[in-house]
Order: structure tokens, then sequence, then C-alpha cells
């Protein structure tokens, strides 16, 4: 045998990739005898490339694939992309923007078109980058969230949903540029610190004196409908529930108590404007404040606003706030410095804004989904998750669904323009099954991409059909996570399972810590701290990269990085290769197997030493404890 004198992963790692994929080793086989092990490994963003926290998140369930393989499981690690909606409609209109183009010029068809094109790009690259991992995936099994078959599971469920009385469209405050003239996503907002004034204006009570209240945006004072103060601020204690009269429009409001008030900012008193800000349309709903829309789509004062109607708004704060100093209510003006939205395409200013949203009803999936961890048919590794968990399930609000984007699955909802008839169908509708006019528009609005992604451990294996793949696979067994999604996605997976396929879509959750820097800095674009994995592979071979990132990974704590560590681990591959090379050289004519040999004293203590590490290591995998495995070995 002539083996080099060092380990060189490249050759090593890129002849056994080869050689699984040729072999079809990790191919799983929905016909087998065996017991089934499965994970679905959460698709990373098409457009995204991958990071450190992949390589952790798909070193682990790697680890467990191949373990469970070894003790002689039918596996299958299923992989696969998320279209991501809006991060990837942002790269691909950010190209537009280079060639001063707007997806608005393409037009819907063009531009979803274009997505695709780069789609292609961006999927091969994510995929080159997780094969260069050495995952042990099935890739003929390989799904992307917006697929045809995957589209039609996701328009089952919105269908199913809405027969259910679980989807319904109602009002929510959302992100207007009055320049664009359109709906602007939270991740289109750019926030800038601006210097501007806090305007301290004295609201009359009914029954005398006066209440301060603290503004940034004096000219929404036309739509306020209630003042709110903190609970535990004794300095309001008197106050609450007493009736205020707002200024100028002279109507009265409410003086109510709200947790969300901070004592601190200005007066520690503040005017509540449910149409025309995020907090305040919060606290409206707990409060069943009424909303009063004074700034139209132009962003101008509407006919609720009394005299001011037809200013545009900053106009309107100017007048407002003379007429306040004239009616001797303009307590003072200071200045402040906050931060503000602004539109990402043309930096005008974001106006809140009252719109209709599709929402899915949470209550009964979200007791449903407690339930499950609660009888401990799902468990958290570390248990301490759990509490986050029923924490959000027992404050979740209605999920809005709806995004005023162009690439995902758009809603299938159908409006005959003539009868006004709604149809919600799975199948596109060109005839209107009322009247039978064939004037139909489909709803302009697509969904959530979580309202794809919550339906991944199952619309992978083919669901809405039954099919060999569900029935040997699912429910899946592990999956793992960070938790910064446990909400977004991990509580919504289960949700959706309990309600489609009446059975819990994995039995363990591990969740891994976030990979930091040194100073403990998440890594991040903007800081030019993240370090490339594909360098890293190319340095010290992705088992390298592997075992040196399991080997700093404290079990569901947050993972301190150093290069240092990859060493480590290339180096224990050294190790290893040196034995292999020792062992090979000296008894290259011995056939392994163990039966034939006397065993010397020193041989027993070595067989003794291996099983009772086999043992351990099972034990620790068993248990999740992946960190404790590595150090073991
Ligand atoms: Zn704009
Ligand atoms: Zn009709």
């Amino acid at each position: 045998m002539n083996l080099p004198t060092k380990y060189e992963p490249k050759q090593v790692e890129e002849k056994w990739r080869k050689y699984w994929e040729e072999k079809k080793i990790f191919v799983a086989n929905a016909d087998s005898d065996k017991p089934k092990y499965s994970i679905v490994l959460p698709p990373p963003n098409v457009t995204g490339i991958l990071t450190i926290g992949h390589v952790l998140n798909h070193a682990i369930q790697d680890v467990l694939i191949r373990f469970k393989k070894m003790q002689g499981y039918e596996v299958l690690l299923l992989p696969g992309t998320d279209h991501a909606g809006i991060a990837t409609q942002n790269v691909v209109e950010r190209k537009l923007r280079e060639e001063g183009k707007t997806r608005f010029d393409l037009g819907r068809e063009a531009f979803v078109k274009e997505v695709w094109k780069w789609e292609k790009e961006y999927h091969d690259r994510i995929v080159t980058q997780m094969k260069k991992l050495g995952l042990a995936c099935d890739w003929t099994r390989e799904r992307f969230t917006l697929d045809p078959a995957y589209a039609r599971a996701v328009k089952h469920t919105f269908v199913k949903l809405y027969e259910k009385k679980y989807i319904y469209k109602g009002e929510y405050i959302i992100n207007y540029c009055p320049r664009c003239k359109t709906v602007i996503s939270n991740e289109e907002v750019e926030y800038e610190e601006e210097n501007s004034s806090l305007w301290y204006i004295n609201y009359p009570l009914k029954d005398g004196g006066y209440i301060t209240v603290a503004t940034t945006r004096p000219e929404t004072m036309l739509g306020d409908t209630a003042i709110a103060v903190n609970p535990h601020d004794k300095r309001y204690k008197n106050y609450i529930g007493k009736v205020a009269i707002l200024p100028i429009m002279n109507r009265e409001i409410p003086i109510i108590a709200d947790k969300q008030v901070d004592k601190d900012f200005g007066t520690g008193a503040v005017k509540i404007t449910p149409a025309h800000d995020y907090n305040d349309f919060q606290i409206g709903i707990k409060h069943k404040l009424d909303r009063i829309i004074v700034i139209d789509k132009n962003g101008k004062i509407n006919k609720n606003g009394g005299k001011y109607e037809g200013l545009d708004r900053f106009e309107a704060r100017k007048e407002i706030v003379r007429d306040l100093t004239s009616l001797n209510l303009l307590e003072k003006i200071e200045p402040h410095i906050h931060s503000v939205g602004h539109c990402s395409r043309c930096h005008t200013t974001i106006e809140p804004y009252i719109s209709t949203q599709w929402f899915v009803k949470m209550a009964d999936l979200a007791a449903k989904a407690k339930k499950v961890v609660k009888e401990g048919k799902i468990k958290f590794f570390l248990p301490r998750w759990e509490k986050v968990y029923y924490h959000w399930l027992d404050n979740i609000v209605d999920w809005v669904i709806s995004r005023q984007l162009w690439w995902g699955h758009r809603i299938p909802v159908f409006y005959c323009k003539d009868c006004g008839e709604i149809i919600v169908s799975e199948e596109d509708v060109k005839k209107c099954p009322k009247c039978g006019s064939t004037n139909i528009v489909q709803e302009e609005d697509v969904l959530d991409t979580w309202f794809s992604s919550w339906l991944w451990p199952f619309a992978t294996m083919g669901w809405p059909d039954q099919t060999e793949d569900l029935k040997k696979f699912f429910p899946t067994d592990t999956l793992v996570t960070a938790w910064d999604i446990i909400f977004l996605w991990v509580a919504r997976m289960i949700m959706s399972s309990l309600e489609f396929m009446d059975d819990v879509p994995f039995t363990d959750v591990y969740i891994t810590g976030l990979v930091r820097d040194e100073k403990r800095r998440r890594f991040s674009k903007s800081l030019g701290n993240s370090p490339d994995p594909m360098n890293l592979i190319e340095k010290y071979g992705a088992d390298g990269l592997r075992i040196g990132l399991l080997l700093i990974t404290p079990e569901g704590k947050d993972v301190i990085y150093s290069e240092k560590s990859i060493e480590t681990g290339r180096n224990f591959l050294n190790k290893l290769w040196n034995a292999s090379r020792f062992i090979l050289s000296n008894r290259e004519e011995q056939k392994p197997g163990i039966e034939d040999i006397a065993l010397k004293r020193i041989d027993r203590w070595i067989i003794s030493r291996i099983t009772n590490t086999i043992i351990e290591v099972d034990n620790a995998l068993n248990n999740f404890r992946i960190n404790e495995a590595v150090k073991i070995i």
C-alpha cells in the first residue's frame, strides 16, 4: 500500500464523494425492511452562500445520519433550498438597479422570469458548496420550495385552511411609500437616525387639569384615539381611566394603561394613533380602539383631518404646531434624534398605513402544537427551549401571510370583476362559477416564505399525495436548527403537520447555538468578520472543518469560533491518517478479523479500550451530545 505521508484532504474527499454518488450510498430506499431514520435538512436560501453557521448545522445532521446508517438504519437526509421571497427579490432588484431599472419597468411576468434565471445560477452555487461539505444527502430527492409539485402542496394548504375558515382577510398596519405608491416590506425599509424634535403637548382633561404627552409626529394627533401610560408609572396612577380632550379636534379620548409604554420616553404619557403607528396599532388591538385614518395614500391629510384637509403631512405638522402654540397647549420642543424609516427605492419617509392583508388564525393551531410538546411527543434538546416555545405559543397573534412581492407563491384567490365573487381554488380560474364572466383577476400578493417552508417535512416527500416516501420516512426523527427560528419555523412546522398529517413532523428538535467570533459578536456582512467555509475547506479539508467546529461546539450553547480549532481538526485527521499508514504498512499480509489470533494482554487491553469508546460514543450520540462524542474519540 502506497499512501502519501501526509493527509491530502482534497484527493481523499473528492474520491469518496464520487464513490458515494456512483454507488448511490446515500440514496434512500422506501421499500427497505430496515427501520428508518430520517432528517429533512433546513433549506438554505437559494441566493445565500454557505456560512459557518450552516456548516455547524449540516455537520451535526451528517454525524447523526452516518451514525444511524452504521447502526443498520435505512437513512434519509433530504436536502433542498428555499426560494426566500424577499431576499431573492431584493438581490435581483439590486441587479436591475445597477442597470437603472426597477421591477416596475419590467412588469410582473418578465421580472419573475428574470428571477428564475438568477435562481438557477444561485442554486448551483449553494448546492455545489453543500456538496463540498461532504454531506450524506440523498440528492435524488432534492427539493425547492417553489418547484411545481411544492407549489401544489402550498395551494392545497391555503385552500384547506380557507375552507376551514382559518384564513381570513383583515386590516393590518404596513409600510407605505407615498411616492412609489406601494406597500414596502419591512426588509425594504432603511432606517436612519434623524435630527428631529420632540413636541410636548398638553391635552386638557375633561374634569380639569391636563396631561402632557411627548410625540415625534404632532400631525398624526388628528387621528388620536387614546392616551397611554405605563401601568407601573406612579406619576400617572390617578390618571388611568380618565377622559382627555384631544386639542383642535375637541374629541374625547380615554387614558389607558399599557405595559408597552416606555416610562422613560418624554413624559411617560404618549398619544395613541392606531392608524398611523406600528406600536399604537398593536395597543389599539388590545384595547379595542378606533382606527381613524387621517393621512391618505398621497401623504396628504384627508377629510378626517378637519381644517387641515388637503395639506401635505409635513405642511400639516407646521400648521398644527403653530395652532397649538396659539392655543397655549404647546409645553416645549426638544431636539430629538430618532430612527426614521425610508423607502429603499426612493428614500421617501415611510408612512405606516392600514391595509387589507391575509391572515391565518393561530389560536387552535397553537393549542395543538403546545399539547404535543407537553405530552412529550416532541422533545427539545436542550429542554430549556421548551419554555421559549411555550412562551411564544401563549402569546401568539394571527399570522400575516400576504406579502406585496412578485417572487413567491401567488395567493390562489381569484376575483370576478363583474359580480364580485371571490373564488379560492387550487386550479387557475378562468371563468366565474357564479355569473359566467371571464373577467377574472388573481390576487396580486404572494405568500410569506414561511407559508411554504412550514410544510417542509412532508411536502418534500410528495404530499398531498400519499407516497411511499411518506409511508416510510414520515414523521422524520430529528430536526436540527438554530434557536432564532423556533417561532418562525419550528413551531409552524409542528402546527401544519398536526393539521394536515395528523402527526408530529419530527420527534426530536436539536437546537444549536449561534456561531460567534472571539469577541462574541455575531458574524455579519457589515462587520466583515465572517469566515468563508470554502476557503477553510481549501485549507483544512471539509472533514477538518467539520470536526474542528464540532470540537468547540458546547451542547446547545453559542460557539466561539477561531480558526485555530479548525487547524486542530485537520491535525486530528492527520493523526488518523498516520495511524492507518502505520497499520497498513506493518500488517499488509494480515486479513482483518481477530478470531484466529492468539490475543496478547496488550491486544486485549486495546480491544477493551475500543469497545468502551464505542459504547461511550453511542451513548453520547444517542443523547445528542455530539461535542462529547467527538472528544471521546
Ligand atoms: Zn418610494
Ligand atoms: Zn362573477
